[in-house]
């Protein structure tokens, strides 16, 4: 440990702490602020959440999350990179109900309650789905992108029983 410690003071640069991009929302995802189902959680105040919205680009593998200490936008380089289109706008949409939660001084990480039914997952849960069924994606599709790796069969089945999606 002490060996490693030493070697990282030798290096030009603090590789733990090497900068994690940092973007403005709506400099970065142009457009979005036109979007309808964008539009529909920010109202007419969404260009002005946008341009003060930062997001941090960073280099851990993971998907995306709202920082619960300021209420900016986490996103995984990876994830961006080499994730499929259609979940990343999915998770933009789920994330951009968080940042408006956070906004309205909601707690997103209620530990009191279980992932797969904390409101504040169950609403933004509801609400991406409704966009993906907007965008035209089958059912099948929709509960395949509401399954994650970390997410049981049962879970999984209590979320999609949350947001009216049925099993097969
Ligand atoms: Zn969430």
């Amino acid at each position: 440990m002490f060996r490693i410690l030493r070697l990282f003071r030798k290096l030009p640069f603090n590789i733990l702490g090497v900068a994690n991009q940092k973007v403005i929302f709506m400099e970065f995802f142009k457009g979005f602020e036109k979007v309808d189902a964008v539009r529909g959680i920010f109202g007419d105040k969404t260009s002005e959440v946008l341009s003060h919205l930062t997001v941090e680009i960073c280099w851990v593998m993971g998907y995306m999350y709202v920082d619960g200490s300021d209420g900016h936008l986490v996103i995984s380089k990876g994830y961006l990179n080499t994730g499929d289109k259609t979940d990343i706008y999915l998770d933009l949409i789920h994330e951009l109900c968080h940042v408006r939660q956070f906004m309205e001084g909601k707690e997103l990480f209620d530990p009191r309650y279980d992932y797969v039914e904390r409101p504040t997952e169950i609403e933004a849960y509801r609400y991406c789905v409704q966009e993906a069924r907007r965008i035209g994606l089958s059912e099948e599709r929709i509960l395949c992108y509401l399954r994650t790796e970390w997410m049981s069969d049962y879970d999984l089945e209590r979320l999609a029983k949350s947001v009216n999606i049925s099993l097969p």
